[in-house]
């Protein structure tokens, strides 16, 4: 059964990189504006689980259901688009452009759907401006701090309104200082645009923007809302 007003559930997912099982039996459910972590040590199969849930990578067996519509039967277009339209990404390392501004790179995926510049622009200023870096605007990713660099990656994943916002430890390259400072802001702002974030981490300090954690041990996760 899907737990009530699930937004992203999956169930009892297995996936093996030839004799080596990633996943072996995870669970997992996010419901609209929730924060969940996704914490465990290195190697426990996070960021396969995450993989897994934004559609990048298939299962081997188990079920992902996106707003009660099941990812391994959509076509490859569907699940781009889905991933395009719906889902926003941050990884460790924000993967700007290096020759775009700030801000063209925060309105790049809105141009790419075909937003005109100055309305994407605008746009993209007001959620840099959430993030608390709408004054380096101009300014190219190479010229700026990696904190600021990672809240301009969050502004770019947050702009184009997503649902889901996946994020595989973007505080990773940061002090503790600058990494609470992009945690906060990224709660912030995914929790007042309502977008769940499933943030993989094996930082406690980190998990402690979250609504909710659930552990990975050696490819399993018990989601305990799920699974009562
Ligand atoms: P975590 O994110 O918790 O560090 P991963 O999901 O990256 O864990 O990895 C889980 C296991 O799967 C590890 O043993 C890792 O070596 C293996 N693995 C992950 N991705 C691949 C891959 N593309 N090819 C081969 N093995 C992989």
């Amino acid at each position: 059964m899907t737990p009530a007003g699930s937004l992203l559930v999956a169930r009892d997912l297995r996936k093996s990189y030839g004799p080596t099982p990633a996943l072996d039996g995870a669970s997992f459910s996010i419901h609209p504006g929730e924060v969940v972590a996704v914490m465990g040590p290195s190697g426990s199969g996070k960021s396969t689980l995450l993989h897994c849930l934004a559609g990048i990578v298939t299962p081997d067996s188990g079920s992902i259901t996106y707003g009660g519509r099941e990812l391994s039967t959509m076509s490859d277009g569907r699940r781009s688009a889905l991933r395009r339209t719906e889902f926003g990404f941050v990884f460790q390392f924000g993967q700007l452009v290096p020759e775009l501004t700030c801000t063209e790179n925060v309105a790049l995926p809105m141009r790419l759907n075909g937003v005109k510049r100055k309305e994407a622009e605008e746009h993209a200023l007001r959620f840099m401006a959430q993030l608390e870096v709408d004054d380096l605007g101009a300014k190219r990713p190479g010229e700026i701090s990696g904190g600021q660099g990672q809240r301009v990656a969050v502004a770019r994943a947050l702009a184009s309104n997503p649902k889901v916002l996946f994020a595989d430890e973007p505080t990773g390259a940061l002090d503790s200082l600058n990494g609470e400072r992009v945690m906060q802001l990224l709660s912030d702002a995914a929790r007042s645009s309502n977008t769940a974030v499933v943030l993989v981490t094996h930082e406690a300090r980190v998990a402690a923007y979250s609504d909710r954690e659930i552990v990975v041990r050696d490819g399993k996760s018990r989601d305990l809302e799920y699974a009562g």
